[in-house]
């Protein structure tokens, strides 16, 4: 089928070039011209495992790279919108970049359309789609719009989108969900899976994608209802979490032992430094917009966030526990990227704890594998931030090592080799990537998350003082 994707970031580009894979011609539109001209020549704009593979399959075959819509309405059945949708002042999603492609993608349509919401969006939008497309003139009988929410994750992008849990389409008219069966065709029917060149990954010819159809509205529910909940999840391991440690208590275990009930499962229940990225912190304030608007009383969403807030301070103030001051201090701060496996520091919780340690004055170095020129882009290198080229280089003489990140890499540090270049075996885990006997094992001071500190010698335990 022929397709056309607008907005070529993590998810336009995604699936731009798994509807390829898939089968289908698309034609990708982006109106960032150095994006354009990067894809055309060959470059991959973001880190995204599997997807460099794929762009050299399909690019100028599958997969054609345009910086205007141009034709590609009038050329295409379904016109996917995966522009940005970022927080507005109020909380509530800031539309204007959906409402401008729907403005241009009007003056393309000719004969039946469908215009599919990909972008997270607040229930109506819909029908806001509608009323514009009404607005510059467009024939009702000529198109059809439908909300088809994505879930994929970063860093699993490309096998989240070829091995969907479900695909949701939201369609509150058949024809319109008819074009999108087709679409997903491939994956719905598992035809995409007997290739011999498929990716392998969770879904297979005898246990292929589920498609769920929902109205409209119901669909975009869904996906804010989704990343809510996920949000919820990790909001609730980190308050337990703090509650482990006012009562020494280990939260791994204490996670371990809720996961187990396959009711609660073990996923989203990792202590840390709370979530960030493009997507939960905009999505929970816009969800709670939407509630509000309603007139729905849902605090709870308003809690979630709370307590996400409070896990970057229960960090810092583990750092001036254990170095006491800041001002001067060498630390090594170990990722940048908002979780590991992506280079993307939108809302990361790393350079929101970075930004706080060197306005207290600490001299900071900072490595992370694949985010290091975005966040440079955000957090300039000066007098007291550097970039190390490689990750030992970020830990010499530091006084403390920071893990902001949960990259692989991380858990697997060279302990000794660490401990060698430092000028102090101190280590401030805010993911939790180690057991403390291991820790103490190599003679580090260990602090983490939802654990009792652990000291390799008595004398460097400070003393509990009453209050
Ligand atoms: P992004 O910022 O990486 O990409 C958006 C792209 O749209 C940019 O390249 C931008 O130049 C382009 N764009 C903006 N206006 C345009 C226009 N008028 N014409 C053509 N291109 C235009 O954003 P993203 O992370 O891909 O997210 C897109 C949407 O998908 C958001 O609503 C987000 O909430 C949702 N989403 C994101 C993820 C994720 O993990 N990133 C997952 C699921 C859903």
């Amino acid at each position: 089928m022929k397709i056309c994707v607008v907005g070529s970031g993590y998810v336009g580009l995604v699936a731009a070039v798994c509807f390829a894979e898939m089968g289908h011609h698309v034609q990708c539109v982006d109106n960032d011209e150095a994006r354009i001209k990067l894809l055309r020549e060959g470059g991959v704009p973001i880190f995204e495992a599997h997807l460099p593979e794929l762009l050299a399959k399909h690019r100028d075959r599958g997969v054609r790279f345009i910086s205007g819509l141009g034709e590609a309405v009038a050329e295409s059945e379904a016109i996917f919108i995966a522009v940005g949708t970022p927080q507005g002042d109020s909380g509530a999603a800031d539309l204007s970049y959906v409402e401008a492609v729907v403005s241009q993608i009007a003056r393309g349509i000719r004969d039946y359309k469908v215009v599919v919401e990909k972008s997270t969006v607040p229930v109506y939008t819909n029908d806001w789609i509608r009323r514009v497309l009404h607005r510059h003139g467009v024939d009702p009988l000529n198109f059809g719009v439908v909300s088809n929410p994505e879930f994929l994750r970063e860093g699993t992008a490309i096998s989240d989108f070829l091995h969907p849990d479900r695909i949701v389409v939201g369609a509150n008219e058949e024809r319109a969900a008819d074009v999108l069966r087709r679409i997903y065709e491939p994956l719905t029917t598992g035809s995409y899976y007997a290739r011999p060149d498929a990716l392998p990954g969770s879904c297979s010819m005898q246990q292929p994608a589920p498609l769920l159809v929902t109205s409209a509205q119901t669909a975009e529910l869904i996906k804010h209802a989704s990343n809510a909940f996920l949000a919820l999840k990790i909001s609730f391991i980190n308050a337990v979490s703090n509650l482990a440690e006012a009562v020494d208590a280990d939260i791994e275990d204490i996670a371990a032992g809720m996961g187990l009930d396959t009711r609660i499962g073990p996923k989203f229940l990792h202590a840390g430094l709370g979530y960030g990225g493009s997507c939960f912190p905009k999505d929970v304030a816009a969800f709670h917009w939407v509630a509000q608007q309603r007139g729905v009383n849902f605090q709870l969403l308003r809690e979630i966030r709370r307590i996400n807030d409070t896990q970057r301070e229960v960090f810092y103030n583990k750092v001036l526990a254990a170095l006491w001051t800041l001002r001067g201090k060498r630390l090594a701060a170990l990722g940048l990227a908002y979780k590991g496996g992506t280079d993307d520091v939108r809302e990361s919780p790393a350079l929101e704890i970075i930004r706080k340690l060197l306005k207290a004055g600490a001299q900071v170095t900072a490595y992370d594998p694949a985010a290091m020129e975005r966040a440079q882009e955000v957090l300039p290198p000066g007098d007291s931030l550097r970039y190390a080229g490689y990750l030992y280089e970020a830990a010499a003489n530091a006084d403390a090592v920071l893990i902001l990140t949960d990259w692989p890499q991380f858990a697997a540090l060279d302990l000794v080799h660490l401990k060698q270049v430092m000028r102090f075996p101190i280590m401030i885990d805010g993911r939790n990537l180690y057991k403390p006997q291991t820790m103490i094992d190599h003679g580090f001071t260990y602090v983490s998350m939802g654990r009792p500190a652990s000291y390799p010698a008595q004398q460097d335990k400070p003393r509990k003082v009453a209050c």
